[in-house]
């Protein structure tokens, strides 16, 4: 079908048989926030790790509302959904060398959650950053409910911090990646996530017991194990909305796969849109063969 009868004015994809298909932008440096064009939901990742490269960085809310601020003016009236930073393991952060865990698994909201006023500081930066647009906020390496539970706390006495400063500020639904296999497993028991992503890098790894950029273990190979568990996964997330914006969601190859297990919304490197929406266009999504098979 040509795009014009598969694209409409607001930017929604629609699939070969019809099938509404968002597809959004993953930012890594700011700056690529320029990339959102008027055919494109939203962000649906920023990796706030590449804003903030230091502990000095981190401490700082002044600094972090202003690189948020601007991305959710640029991006308007489109949602961006920002991941608080995903540091620890192999993303390192300038003057956190030192701290022992680091190499045995302590990263991502588990970091936060160690390093408390690193999160509260980020908090801060994101309630006030959340007057400005449609933000949403994506928890990293989430493994059990509680730390939804004890990050939402950070969030609401920030909250109270802010309003006693009478600084302008919003809560901003606060949902979690999937990467880690414990919580894919376990979706059904995350109440308290506004909504979930799938982060197929690090599911990938931790699955194939490889690392991410492993030459070692043929991580494609494990692709139909991680397909299989996303599948399940979204059958328990309970009608929460759901996207993907792992790597695995910018190739073409996985989209029946990805199609077939249910997912609709599809979150990719700016570079990858072309080939994903020519794809998209091409598929029937409550089917897995090609459109005209
Ligand atoms: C992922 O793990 O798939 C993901 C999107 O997060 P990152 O690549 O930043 O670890
Ligand atoms: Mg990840």
């Amino acid at each position: 079908a040509p795009a014009t009868d598969t694209q409409t004015e607001s930017g929604e994809l629609r699939s070969a048989d019809g099938v509404p298909i968002q597809l959004s932008i993953n930012i890594n440096d700011p700056a690529e926030i320029d990339a959102l064009d008027p055919a494109t939901a939203g962000v649906g990742l920023m990796r706030s790790e590449f804003s903030v490269a230091s502990v000095a960085d981190a401490a700082n809310e002044e600094r972090q509302l202003a690189i948020y601020r601007q991305v959710l003016e640029r991006a308007g009236d489109k949602p961006v959904i920002i991941r608080m930073l995903d540091i620890g393991g192999d993303k390192p952060l300038a003057g956190l060398e030192d701290l022992p865990a680091l190499a045995s698994g302590l990263r991502g909201i588990r970091l936060l959650l160690a390093q408390p006023e690193i999160a509260r500081v980020q908090a801060r930066a994101l309630l006030r950053t959340a007057v400005f647009g449609r933000l949403s906020v994506m928890l990293p390496m989430v493994t059990f409910p509680d730390e939804i539970d004890r990050m939402r706390d950070i969030f609401r006495e920030e909250a109270e911090r802010l309003g006693r400063r009478a600084l302008p500020h919003r809560m901003p639904p606060i949902g979690m990646m999937v990467e880690v296999p414990a919580a894919a497993l376990m979706l059904d028991t995350f109440g308290s996530a506004a909504f979930f992503s799938f982060g197929t890098n690090d599911l990938t790894q931790y699955l194939a017991a490889s690392t991410r950029d492993s030459s070692e273990a043929d991580t494609g190979k494990a692709a139909p194990a991680v397909l299989r568990l996303i599948a399940q996964a979204v059958k328990l997330a309970a009608g929460k909305p759901v996207s993907i914006c792992g790597d695995m969601a910018g190739d073409p190859h996985y989209l029946p796969g990805l199609l077939a297990a249910g997912l609709r919304h599809f979150s990719v490197a700016p570079a990858r849109r072309p080939a994903i929406r020519s794809a998209i266009i091409g598929l029937n999504a409550d089917g897995t063969r090609a459109a005209g098979e």
